[in-house]
């Protein structure tokens, strides 16, 4: 029988050793050996599945992936050394000179350059269409288009594309439909239930949870992957199997973790509501964001981040950032610890102006990570700094 998310999370586990530990062992080891000439033949053609190398494949890499594919719904996934490996070997596994890329625009700034800055290199061109003007792709769709690329809710801005018209489109023009779901994660929202057919995540966010390891890893359709495991185990971007360890061990508290950090945005984002210094707030289950509905259906709860901008612009900014006491100033988010980041400085300052200002954002924007601290002390940091 399929178990429930939580119980997938704890109870998916590799072979246990002839210990027999109770917790998953490390096995912090670059190859493993073959017991004779033939089984060392039959490894490396394939005919067995096994552990060869820990750039193809690992026990603890692939505990973490199983688990991820458990909690997904999806056939198979592969493991990457960060999110941004993830999101570059997809592409690269999939792509050829002269294809073409849609993308929605407002994406996580790394994956933006990759697609301004590097894809180009290899004739790979994209165009992005506005997350407000779903329907727009269409225009932009041209015969070498393959991929379609989107996340929701989107980083920083907390936007929400509607993912069953995204698939629509997808599947109207046979085009690959990627999400990446790292805001999210895998507890919140499962886009291969919308129909998209591959989901990539960040580990390094709400899935460790705890600001520890990078991880990345893509999961979906078999063949899909089978392409991107060919191109990976190739060129090298594997997760180590000491990151796997830890971030398979922090999946098992994914739904806790996930259920308070969500509880806690949302009452942080009620609070800014009403606060006189603040423009605007948005979070995706606070009935003010314009597309509420859609998360509802799409998502089991908000998230972690919450955005608002500031009155006074960038110089009530700096001083707000200056006046924080207890939240952290980072770049990470999905952390036990509450972040706060100024994106317009930070995570999106390769944009040119123009470009953060098609993203929304704004010099006064805020975007706050939620921890897992007492809210009534997330609060009263936000609430001082503000300078109330
Ligand atoms: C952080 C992030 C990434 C990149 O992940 P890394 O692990 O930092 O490489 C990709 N997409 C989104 C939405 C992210 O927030």
């Amino acid at each position: 029988m399929k178990k429930k998310f939580e119980t997938e999370a704890i109870r998916t586990q590799t072979e246990r050793s002839q210990f027999l530990e109770h917790s998953t062992p490390m096995y912090v080891t670059s190859s493993f050996v073959f017991e004779d000439a033939e089984d060392m033949r039959a490894s490396f053609n394939e005919e067995k599945e096994r552990n060869i190398y820990s750039r193809y494949s690992n026990p603890n890499t692939n505990e973490f992936i199983e688990k991820v594919c458990k909690m997904e719904g999806a056939e198979a996934g592969f493991a990457f050394a960060s999110g941004m490996a993830a999101v570059f070997s997809t592409f690269a596994a999939l792509l050829n000179a002269g294809d073409h890329v849609v993308s929605a625009r407002n994406v996580f700034g790394s994956t933006h350059s990759l697609f301004t800055n590097f894809l180009p290199k290899w004739n790979i061109t994209s165009d992005y269409f506005e997350i407000n003007d779903v329907a727009s792709i269409e225009e932009l769709i041209q015969p070498s288009t393959k991929i379609i690329y989107a996340e929701s809710p989107t980083n920083p801005g907390v936007d929400i594309l509607d993912l069953e018209e995204l698939n629509k489109i997808a599947k109207k023009h046979q085009l690959i439909l990627i999400i990446d779901n790292c805001f999210a994660s895998p507890y919140l929202q499962q886009p291969i239930q919308f129909g998209a057919d591959l989901v990539i995540h960040s580990g390094t966010k709400l899935m460790d949870g705890q600001g520890r390891v990078l991880a990345g890893i893509t999961v979906g359709s078999a063949d899909l992957i089978d392409k991107i495991y060919r191109f990976s185990r190739i060129t090298g971007p594997a997760l180590s199997p000491f990151n796997a360890w830890v971030i398979s061990k922090s999946l098992e508290t994914l739904a806790v973790r996930v259920d308070r950090h969500c509880e806690n945005a949302l009452l942080l984002a009620e609070f800014l509501e009403k606060h006189p210094k603040v423009n605007w707030v948005k979070y995706p289950f606070l009935k003010s964001h314009p597309m509420y509905e859609i998360a509802k259906k799409q998502m089991k709860a908000g998230g972690t981040v919450v955005a608002f901008e500031i009155s006074g612009g960038l110089e009530a900014g700096r001083q707000f950032f200056d006046a924080i006491k207890l939240l952290s100033l980072s770049a990470n988010l999905g952390d036990t610890r509450s972040i706060v980041t100024h994106p317009a400085s930070t995570t999106h300052s390769k944009l040119t102006v123009q470009e953060r200002e098609a993203v929304n954002i704004t010099d006064g924007m805020v975007r706050v990570s939620v921890g897992l601290e007492h809210i009534d002390d997330i609060i009263q940091d936000i609430n001082q700094a503000l300078g109330v």
